[in-house]
């Protein structure tokens, strides 16, 4: 698979081409001839920016998850039903509740939304759960699947060591191979088609959300300005996975 990232999008703030070659020599070098380089690069700084961020303010990140009214001066971009902040497994998700329970769902990603970045490996049960959700025929799944493994398994590695592991066998594990971005973009097509009034949209940083009595405002950062807004919600879905600004 190859990982695509937006040719236009820089992130507000991020350094030059040969800013990150004077002072990441060797990550430059290694990322080579990729394809969007400097998005990628961006966007590695962007996580490694948030991350010192978290780890210098007293060992605790800003607060994500606020109570009360968000500051005045913010305007009031979009109202949804629903909003996930991240467009990975998220959009699966989001396209489920809006195609077939009729949501108005907004997903935004502060890359593009509905770019894996990396495939999946999963399991027949697990592909299934999505047959029955009816966000995918078994067909429209065949099509994403790109290999299947007989088995697995799970060693610790034992060189040098007096005890020796033997490997665990295991079936129905992480034997499916599956084209991410495949699956990914069929599930945005059929969210665009859902006549609900949904949104996908890429280069929308989660900031924070506020939350209501009655609703929850979310406060995004475009990433090519880095102007700050509001979209409200009933809901809203953390799928940010391991840079969640919430977990941080
Ligand atoms: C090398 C590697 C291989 C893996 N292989 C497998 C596998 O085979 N099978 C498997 O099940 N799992 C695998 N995983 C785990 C994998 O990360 C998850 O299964 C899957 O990608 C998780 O999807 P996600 O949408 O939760 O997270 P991610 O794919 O990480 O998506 C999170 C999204 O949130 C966005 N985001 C982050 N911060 C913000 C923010 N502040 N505002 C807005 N958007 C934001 C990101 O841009 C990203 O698009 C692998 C992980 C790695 C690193």
């Amino acid at each position: 698979m190859t990982a695509v990232l937006s040719k236009s999008r820089r992130t507000f703030g991020a350094l030059s081409l040969s800013e990150y070659r004077k002072r990441y020599p060797l990550t430059v070098a290694n990322f080579g001839a990729l394809e969007n380089r400097e998005a990628w690069l961006d966007r590695i700084w962007g996580l490694d920016a948030r991350w010192q961020q978290a780890l210098e303010k007293n060992g605790g990140a800003q607060e994500a998850i606020v109570r009360g009214a968000p500051p005045a001066n913010l305007s009031i971009e979009g109202e949804f039903e629903i909003i996930y902040a991240g467009g990975g497994l998220g959009l699966l998700h989001a396209a489920v509740m809006s195609c077939r329970y009729k949501r108005r769902v907004m997903v935004f990603d502060t890359g593009n939304v509905g770019r894996a970045g990396r495939d999946w490996n999963i399991s027949d049960d697990e592909l299934r759960g999505l047959e029955s959700a009816q966000l995918f025929t078994r067909a429209e799944i065949d099509e994403a699947i790109v290999n299947r493994y007989r088995s697995g398994f799970v060693k610790f590695h034992d060189k040098g060591s007096r005890v020796k592991t033997p490997p665990l066998w295991v079936d129905g594990v992480l034997d499916v191979a599956i084209e991410a971005d495949k699956l990914l973009a069929r599930a945005s097509a059929k969210l665009e088609a859902s006549d609900t009034g949904s949104a996908m949209l890429s280069g929308l940083r989660f900031v924070r959300c506020y939350n209501q009595p009655d609703r929850v405002m979310v406060e995004v950062e475009d990433t090519r300005t880095g102007k700050r807004s509001l979209f409200g919600a009933r809901l809203l879905v953390d799928a940010t996975a391991s840079s969640s600004p919430v977990s941080l």
